[in-house]
């Protein structure tokens, strides 16, 4: 896996491009204007390139895609990529353009003359995206990753620019390697380990086992696992870098290794993919690893719990009444409706014991939000309009996708018992809005807070354009930018 940091930087030397094997990429501009690497190249190509940027096919490319010439005339290398990019080029651009390489680079060694190009470490940071694989349980044909290197006009200042990018793409990595590893794998006790291991990094990690959330009063978290042979845990991870003494802001994720639905059992088809329904924790992990990496100056508290959601002698049945850690019961309905089980214990746990400035949590929570954005926006369910606007902004900017749905109390009818506070469904319409209307009655009204409904986003079959099929790691970057915009002292 390529990550940023593993990209070379180098200074502009042209000498050997004739002898440079594998791809070389090179950016000619809107105006098919291409700066000193792109004229030597077109020089040595016999003006290949300005033949291509003077065709229609380069006239109608969109800005950021690339084409290739393949083994072009004059150089020992396989193929030339010529991007379209302006000198200025926006983030989101940059990129685009960077994933379009990853996906031309084949395996490849790449030299990409970036010459002056300002973007030149957003472009490394697209490429390592879309670069990523997810190949640890392949023993057969592995495509090694080729080796990539920058060639630009100050390697000093690019590399310096590219350190903070590095530390999001490694959580950005680390939440996919999560969320895309089996549940035969990735059990309770192996997430947990692989939590406690950022210790390494300067966050305090701590995890509380079954005993301690029974003594916590967390019955409702521990409903969900109890047909398991995982033992249930919830991991707090903790990065002090802000002021001492200043309230933390909390993240909150949702961690079921596998849900197979439990006695509400779901059907066979597609249940492979409920080995992504640690999404949540997964995302928070990664967030938790970017702020321990980049060192953060914020105090950021991170839980997770941990659990897995099986059919068994000793799993909950529906009809059952749990008491939640806060005090009010819940009548499960559904044992398939787990996530809010969890979630409202430990968001609960994560008030009471912090008393953070604002939390945010996240959960691959419903199939009605897909029905309701498909895969191209995140729902986000707010009680604080500023905290939500932030992270709206901060989504824009790193281009995840997210968009607000209604909380209101005349939704709350919906999830009457007749026998308990309340039920944990609320029926087919409105699936996604009751079930965060669930999660409200375990939030503090002083407390800013969304709720992710991350079902959608967090894993997906097709190739995005930063990541390929599988998951994507939806939320670390926009989380990362919320974080750094606001609550770094
Ligand atoms: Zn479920």
């Amino acid at each position: 896996m390529p990550i940023p940091a593993e990209i070379q930087f180098r200074e502009t030397a042209l000498d050997q491009l004739a002898e440079t094997r594998g791809k070389i990429a090179v950016f000619v501009d809107l105006d098919g204007r291409m700066d000193q690497g792109g004229r030597k190249l077109n020089s040595l190509t016999r003006k290949s390139v300005e033949k291509l940027t003077g065709s229609d096919a380069f006239e109608k490319l969109p800005v950021g895609d690339l084409i290739q010439i393949s083994y072009p005339v004059g150089l020992a290398a396989e193929a030339v990529c010529v991007v379209k990019l302006g000198r200025r080029p926006s983030v989101s651009e940059a990129r685009r353009a960077g994933a379009g390489l990853a996906r031309a680079q084949a395996g490849q060694d790449l030299l990409v003359l970036a010459g002056s190009n300002p973007r030149a470490a957003e472009i490394a940071l697209g490429l390592a995206l879309r670069g990523y694989q997810f190949d640890s349980h392949k023993t057969g044909e592995k495509t090694a990753p080729g080796k990539i290197r920058f060639m630009v006009a100050e390697p000093e200042i690019l590399a310096k620019a590219a350190a903070p990018m590095a530390a999001v793409a490694e959580g950005v990595f680390f939440t996919r390697d999560l969320t895309n590893e089996p549940a035969n794998v990735l059990t309770t006790d192996d997430f947990a380990a692989r939590l406690a291991a950022m210790q390494d990094l300067g966050l305090d990690v701590e995890i509380l086992e079954e005993a301690d959330l029974a003594r916590l009063g967390m019955r409702s978290l521990l409903a969900v696992g109890q047909g398991s042979d995982s033992p249930t845990k919830v991991v707090v991870m903790s990065w002090n870098g802000g002021k001492k003494g200043d309230a933390p802001f909390a993240l909150v994720g949702k961690g079921v290794v596998f849900d197979t639905g439990g006695i509400s059992l779901k059907q066979a088809a597609g249940m492979e993919e409920m080995t992504a329904d640690m999404g949540g924790a997964g995302v928070v992990a990664g967030v938790m690893r970017t702020l321990a990496l980049r060192k953060s100056k914020a105090n950021v508290v991170g839980v997770v719990g941990l659990v897995e959601n099986m059919p068994s002698g000793s799993a909950t049945r529906p009809g059952d009444v749990v008491r939640s850690m806060k005090g009010d019961t819940v009548e499960i309905i559904n044992t398939d409706a787990e996530g809010r089980l969890l979630l409202a214990d430990v968001l609960w746990y994560t008030q009471d014991r912090f008393k953070p400035c604002g939390m945010i949590n996240l959960a691959t929570l419903t199939g009605a939000i897909l029905v309701a954005l498909g895969h191209e926006n995140a729902g986000l369910f707010s009680n604080n309009d500023q905290l939500c606007n932030q992270f709206l902004k901060a989504a824009e900017a790193e281009g995840e996708g997210a968009w607000r749905m209604p909380l209101a109390k005349p939704y709350d009818a919906l999830i009457k018992s007749r026998i308990a506070d309340m039920k944990n469904v609320g029926g087919r319409y409105a699936g996604s809005i009751t079930a965060a209307q669930f999660l409200q009655r375990f939030v503090k009204d002083d407390v800013p807070w969304c709720h992710l409904d991350i079902a959608g986003v967090a894993n997906v079959s097709a190739d995005t354009a930063l990541a390929p099929a599988g998951a994507t790691g939806w939320g670390v970057m926009a989380l990362n930018r919320l974080i750094a915009d606001n609550f770094e002292g």
